[in-house]
């Protein structure tokens, strides 16, 4: 299961989660139960996943980059 970081936009805590894409968007905050927003990382989350080293997190050229907004 991959690693996704959400951030509350209540209460303003970040925290991880380690959970299915179902679940991830189901997430909520911990401490009030809000609805949560994704925050992506600084690395390319799809690099981290497949282990790869390569990417800096803004190749454009993975599907970890290209989905990226
Ligand atoms: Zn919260």
């Amino acid at each position: 299961m991959p690693l996704y970081e959400f951030r509350c936009p209540q209460c303003g805590c970040r925290f991880e989660l380690l959970c299915s894409i179902s679940q991830r968007d189901n997430a909520v905050c911990p401490k009030c139960a809000g609805k949560v927003e994704r925050v992506y990382q600084g690395k390319c989350a799809f690099g981290a996943i497949k282990g790869a080293s390569g990417c800096g997190g803004n190749c454009s050229g993975c599907p970890g980059c290209g989905s990226r907004t």
